[in-house]
Order: C-alpha cells, then structure tokens, then sequence
C-alpha cells in the first residue's frame, strides 16, 4: 500500500525507532519497542489494527513470536477474542503442527498446538512489520492446514518494496498495515 508512505498515521510513523544497520549492515531495523512504550501510541496502533475486524465474527488471534504476541495479546482482548502463539520451532508443550520455510539462507519452522484453533473458525494473524512476507505466508498456511479461516493479516509496518503483502494476499487473505516504509 504505497499510499501509507506519506503522513498518514504521522503519529505512529514517529513512535517507531529505527536502528540502521541492526542486526547487519545495510538493513534498517524498524523498531516498535519505542511504540509499545508510547501508551497513545499503543492504543491507536491496536485500535486501528482491530478497527475493521470489530463484529466480523473473528473468535481468534494468531500471533507470531515474539513481537506479534504483544501486538496480538491486546487485539485479542479488544475483540474478546482467544489469542493462539505461533511459535519457534521446539517451545510449545503439546502435540504441534508445524511448518518450514525459507530464510535469506537456510530455512527455519514454525510449529502451533494442533488444538489452537478448529475447523471453519475465523482467525486473524498478527504481527509488528511484513517484510518479504516469508514468515506470515508459513504462519497462513499452518492455519490454514488446521482448517482455519484466516479472515485477514495484519501489521503495524509494511515494507512494500519487498512484496510480502502482495504475497499474503495472492493466499486470498485481505491485508491490513498501517505504515509504510521504503527499503528493507
Ligand atoms: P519476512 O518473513 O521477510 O516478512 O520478515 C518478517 C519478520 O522479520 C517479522 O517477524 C519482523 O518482525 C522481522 N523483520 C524483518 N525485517 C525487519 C525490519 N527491517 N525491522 C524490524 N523487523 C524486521
């Protein structure tokens, strides 16, 4: 949504801290701990997130480890929803289905209880930023493979350039983001 580059959401687009060249050189660290740590901040980016959502009949929100869990714990609780974890690979304690998929070298999983949600129940996944959108379309798939609906993905930061929404919603899931930012 090349759109969302200019000043909409200025507020939230000025919470947000960005480290240059963390966790390596020549990439753009856009960090939402600043964000989190903003109460205005906070609320706006849960309710703009939740804002369509409300009344949809989701009964669910998946979240990606670690940041999505912040994000997602609140958006649960503002749409009186459950909250599922999608986890890293070997933390989760009982039976999972979980999920491979390619890093910029190498690949990592991703696992969920194979309980966390059922059949035919809409679910929103949840996370800080999309960058190629590796991550979120593995986090769609487990979902999906568990029978769920994912009504939709969203996230605070979208880096267009890199393709990850256009990704998600060639899966046929809507997207929502907030803020754009150009690069990587
Ligand atoms: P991707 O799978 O490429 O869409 O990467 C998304 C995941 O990596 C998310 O969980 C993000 O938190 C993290 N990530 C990727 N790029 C950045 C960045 N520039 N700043 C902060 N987090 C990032």
């Amino acid at each position: 949504m090349m759109a969302d580059l200019g000043a909409e959401h200025a507020d939230l687009r000025e919470a947000i801290r960005t480290i240059h060249d963390y966790p390596k050189p020549g990439i753009a660290f856009r960090d939402i701990s600043t964000l989190l740590g903003n109460p205005r901040a906070f609320r706006r980016a849960v309710d703009e997130l939740v804002q369509p959502y409300a009344g949809a009949g989701i009964s669910k929100v998946a979240g990606i480890e670690a940041r999505g869990f912040i994000l997602g714990g609140a958006i649960a609780h503002q749409l009186s929803c459950g909250f599922v974890p999608i986890r890293k690979r070997g933390k989760l304690p009982h039976t999972t289905v979980s999920i491979s998929y390619a890093l910029e070298y190498g690949t990592d999983t991703m696992e969920m209880h194979v309980d966390a949600v059922t059949k035919g129940e809409r679910v929103i996944l949840v996370d800080d930023l999309i960058a190629t959108g590796g991550t979120a379309s593995a986090a769609v798939q487990l979902l999906q493979k568990l029978g769920a609906e994912v009504a939709a993905a969203c996230f605070v930061i979208d880096l267009p350039e890199l393709g990850g929404a256009d990704k998600i919603r060639a899966l046929g899931v809507p997207v929502r983001t907030l803020i754009g930012f150009e690069g990587h």
